[in-house]
C-alpha cells in the first residue's frame, strides 16, 4: 500500500477544493487534492451555471484565470414567470453575474490550483477517515484503480460536496462539528444543456418558474442565446418529483424549444439549509456544499464555496505553522464564514422555511404583489427595509393574501433578528452551546409564526 504525506489534504476537486488547494499551495505548503473522477471528467459538475460575484473571487485563482469560461456576461436580471397569476416579474440582480460553461470553469479552477503547486490524485475514491486515539483526524484511506492508498494530513479539508461520505465515516461526536444534518434540508436537482436553432428572446435574463409544488422550481439560464441550461429542483421535504419527465414536459410546452437538441444531462443534490454551526473538528474542516455554504433561496453555491476554501486554507496554514490543529485553533474559519456570508444565508433560510408551509398559489399571488426592487434586496441580502407606506401599498395590492402578508412581515422580522444573532457568533468553541440555544429559540418562533415543520 502507498502512503502519501501532506500538510493539507483536500478531498474533492470542485470549487471549494480547488480554492482551498490553490490558497495553501501558492504559499508553498504541501497540498494534495484527492478526486474520485478521472482527469478528463474532473470539473464536470451538475449546476445551473449562473455565477454571481466573480469580480470579487479570491485572488488564489483570480477572475482573469477563469474568465474564458464566462459565455454570457449580459445577464443582469431574473425573469420570474408566474403562470398562476399570468404575470412575469423582472427582478434586478445586484452585482456581477455571468452564465458560464461549467465544465470549462471546472477545468480552469483545477488548472489554477495545479499552477499554484497542488498535487492532483485523480481516479482516487476516498473510503474512510483516519483518526488517532484522541479523535484528531489524521488523513484518509482511499482506493485508486483497485489499490489501497492512504493520505496522511496535518489538516484534512472535506470539499467532497453535498453527498460527502467523510462526515459519516469520521467520529465527530466529541467535536462542535455540526452533525444535525438531514436529507430533508437538501434539494434534489437535475439539468440539461439544450441547443435551440433560433436565439431566445430572454438571453439577458435568468428565467425562473415555479413547478406545481411550493418548494420546486424550474430554471432556464442562457449560456449563449442558443445554448440553454434548463433544469429543475425540489426541496426533499416534498413528494419526489419526476425530474426528467417534468423537465421534458415543460420544454415541450415552450415554443422556443421546438426542435431543440439535448447535449448533456446531470443531476445532483444541493444543500438548501443554513451553514453548519461549526465546520471544524480537530484536524478537520468542511467547506462548500459539504458544510451547507449555499444560498438557500437561490441555490447559488459557487461563490460561497470559493471563499470557504480560501478561509479554510488560511486557517489550515496557521495550524500547520503552530502545530496546533485543535478546534480552538481552527475556529476562526467558522467566524470568517459567518461574517462574510453565513449570517446572511441563515437569514435567507428563514424564508426557505416559510415557503415550505405556504400554499403555492397564495405564494405566487403574493410574489406578484410585492415590489420587485424589495424582492431583489430580500433574495440577495437576506433582508429588505420595508417602510409603512410600502407595507400598506403591498397589503392593498395583495388583497386576498392578507394573512400571508402578515405572516411574511413577521417572518421577515424574525429573519432580521436571526441575522443580528449570527453577527454575535462566538469567538471561541466554548461559546457555541449558549449561542445555539438563543438561535434555536428564535427558530422556534419562526416555526410558530409560519406553521412550518421544524427543519433542524
Ligand atoms: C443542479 C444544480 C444546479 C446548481 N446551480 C447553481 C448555480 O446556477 N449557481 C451556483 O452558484 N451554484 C449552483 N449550484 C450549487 C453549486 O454547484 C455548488 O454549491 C458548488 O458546486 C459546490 O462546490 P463544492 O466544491 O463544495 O462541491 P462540488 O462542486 O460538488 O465538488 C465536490 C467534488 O468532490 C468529489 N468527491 C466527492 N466524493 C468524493 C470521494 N469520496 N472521494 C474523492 N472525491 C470525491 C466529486 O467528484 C467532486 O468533484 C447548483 C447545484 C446543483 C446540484
Amino acid at each position: 500500500m502507498t502512503t502519501h504525506e501532506y500538510d493539507v489534504v483536500v478531498v474533492g476537486a470542485g470549487t471549494s477544493g480547488c480554492y482551498a488547494a490553490a490558497t495553501a499551495a501558492r504559499e508553498s505548503y504541501d497540498v494534495a487534492v484527492v478526486e474520485r473522477k478521472t482527469e478528463e471528467e474532473a470539473g464536470h459538475i451538475a449546476c445551473g451555471d449562473a455565477l454571481k460575484g466573480a469580480d470579487e473571487f479570491p485572488e488564489a485563482i483570480p477572475k482573469s484565470q477563469i474568465e474564458s469560461a464566462f459565455t454570457n456576461t449580459d445577464v443582469d436580471h431574473g425573469r420570474f414567470e408566474i403562470p398562476q397569476e399570468d404575470t412575469v416579474l423582472e427582478i434586478p440582480v445586484p452585482g456581477e453575474l455571468a452564465v458560464i460553461d461549467r465544465w470549462e470553469y471546472g477545468r480552469k479552477v483545477i488548472e489554477g490550483a495545479t499552477k499554484a503547486g497542488a498535487d492532483f490524485h485523480y481516479d482516487t475514491v476516498v473510503q474512510d477517515v483516519k483518526q488517532d486515539e484522541t479523535g484528531t483526524v489524521t488523513g484518509v484511506r482511499a482506493t485508486c484503480d483497485g489499490d489501497a492508498v492512504e493520505f496522511d494530513s496535518t489538516v484534512l479539508v472535506d470539499a467532497a460536496g453535498s453527498l460527502s461520505i467523510l462526515q459519516d465515516k469520521a467520529d465527530l461526536a466529541d467535536a462542535t462539528f455540526d452533525t444535525n444534518v438531514n436529507y430533508s434540508q437538501f434539494c434534489s436537482a437535475y439539468r440539461e444543456i439544450v441547443h435551440v436553432d433560433e436565439p431566445v428572446e430572454w438571453d439577458d435574463a435568468l428565467v425562473f418558474k415555479p413547478t406545481d409544488r411550493a418548494a420546486g422550481y424550474l430554471w432556464y439560464f442562457p449560456r449563449t442565446e442558443t445554448e440553454i441550461n434548463a433544469g429543475l429542483g425540489f426541496q426533499m421535504t416534498e413528494e419526489p418529483m419526476h425530474l426528467v419527465d417534468d423537465l421534458k414536459e415543460d420544454l415541450q410546452n415552450r415554443p422556443e424549444f421546438e426542435g431543440a437538441t439535448v447535449e448533456d444531462k446531470l443531476g445532483a443534490a444541493l444543500p438548501t439549509r443554513r451553514p453548519y454551526d461549526s465546520a471544524v473538528a480537530p484536524g478537520f474542516m468542511a467547506v462548500g456544499d459539504a458544510a451547507g455554504h449555499v444560498n438557500p433561496t437561490t441555490g447559488g453555491g459557487i461563490a460561497g464555496a470559493a471563499y470557504a476554501g480560501k478561509y479554510a486554507a488560511e486557517q489550515a496554514m496557521e495550524a500547520v505553522e503552530s502545530g496546533d490543529v485543535s478546534e480552538a485553533a481552527l475556529w476562526e474559519y467558522n467566524e470568517r464564514v459567518m461574517d462574510h456570508f453565513g449570517a446572511r444565508y441563515a437569514g435567507l433560510d428563514v424564508y426557505n422555511i416559510f415557503t415550505t408551509a405556504v400554499d403555492v398559489d397564495d405564494l405566487m399571488g403574493l410574489l406578484g404583489a410585492l415590489p420587485t426592487q424589495k424582492l431583489s434586496e430580500a433574495l440577495y441580502s437576506g433582508s429588505a427595509s420595508i417602510g409603512w407606506k410600502l407595507k400598506l401599498r403591498t397589503a392593498i395590492r395583495s388583497i386576498g393574501h392578507f394573512d400571508l402578508v402578515t405572516d411574511l412581515y413577521r417572518t421577515k422580522n424574525l429573519a432580521d433578528e436571526i441575522i443580528d444573532h449570527y453577527e454575535r457568533y462566538p469567538a471561541d468553541p466554548r461559546g457555541l452551546p449558549a449561542w445555539q440555544e438563543t438561535r434555536d429559540s428564535l427558530l422556534d418562533r419562526v416555526y410558530e409564526t409560519t406553521g412550518a415543520e421544524p427543519k433542524y
